[in-house]
C-alpha cells in the first residue's frame, strides 16, 4: 500500500491516492482540485488504473476536482448518499458561497454505506459512515490507516455548524473510531497526518470517553 498527498484547491484540502502496488490499481480520495501535481502522478506509470475516486463527504472544498477526475480517468464516483446531492447542486456542497458557478455537475456512479467492503488489488477498504460534519461523512479503513475526511483531525475534529452538522452525532461518531482497537495512521481532510494512539490521548474530543472510563476505573 502507498499513499500519495496532494493539498489542493482553494482552502488547501487534502487529497489522497491510495495504490495498490501489486495491482496499479488506486483510488483517489476527495479530489478538491485537479491540478497538475495529481494529473502528473496519475501519469506516472505507477497507477495503472484509477478503480475509483472515493469521497468522504460533499463539502466543495473536497470535490471540486471531480469532474476533471473522472474525465482524465473513467474512474467511478462513490459519495454517501446523505451527501449525494452536493455533486449536483453546489447550494449543498457550498460551492456557491465559496467559488460560485464553478462546480461541474457529476452524477454518482455508485453509493457508499456502512460496512461496504470496496476491493482495491489486493487490499479492501471498508466504509464507517460518520455523520456529523454532514450527513454522508464516511471515514475510509484500509489495513492500519483510516482516511477520516473532516470527521477527525490531528488534535480537533470537523466542524457541525453547517447544514446537516450535528455535534451529538458527531462525538457518537468519534467514539466509533476511538473504540477501534489497535493503532491507525490517520490521514485527515485538512492539516497533518496522526495517529489514532495520540489523539486517544491528545485530542479532547476523543479523550473525555477516556477521561470517563477512567473515573469508572477509580
Ligand atoms: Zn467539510
Ligand atoms: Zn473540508
Amino acid at each position: 500500500m502507498k499513499i500519495e498527498h496532494f493539498s489542493m484547491g482553494p482552502i488547501a484540502a487534502n487529497c489522497y491516492v491510495l495504490l495498490d502496488e501489486a495491482s496499479g490499481e488506486a483510488a483517489v480520495i476527495d479530489p478538491g482540485a485537479c491540478e497538475q501535481p495529481l494529473i502528473d502522478y496519475l501519469h506516472s506509470g505507477a497507477v495503472k488504473k484509477v478503480r475509483y475516486i472515493l469521497l468522504t463527504h460533499g463539502h466543495y472544498d473536497h470535490l471540486m476536482g471531480v469532474a476533471d477526475v473522472k474525465a482524465i480517468t473513467g474512474a467511478p464516483v462513490y459519495i454517501h448518499p446523505g451527501d449525494a446531492a452536493c455533486l449536483t447542486d453546489e447550494s449543498e456542497s457550498l460551492a456557491d458561497t465559496h467559488l460560485p458557478g464553478q462546480q461541474n455537475v457529476v452524477t454518482p456512479d455508485g453509493f457508499l454505506e456502512e460496512g461496504m467492503e470496496l476491493p482495491l488489488g489486493e487490499l479492501t477498504i471498508r466504509v464507517l459512515h460518520t455523520p456529523g460534519h454532514s450527513r454522508g461523512g464516511v471515514c475510509f479503513v484500509v489495513g492500519d490507516v483510516i482516511f477520516s475526511g473532516d470527521t477527525l483531525f490531528r488534535h480537533t475534529c470537523g466542524r457541525t455548524d453547517l447544514p446537516g452538522g450535528d455535534y451529538a452525532t458527531l462525538m457518537h461518531s468519534l467514539e466509533r473510531l476511538t473504540e477501534l482497537s489497535g493503532d491507525y495512521q490517520v490521514y485527515p481532510g485538512h492539516n497533518r497526518a496522526t495517529t489514532l494512539a495520540h489523539e486517544r490521548t491528545h485530542n479532547r474530543y476523543l479523550r473525555k470517553k477516556n477521561l470517563d472510563q477512567s473515573l469508572f476505573d477509580f
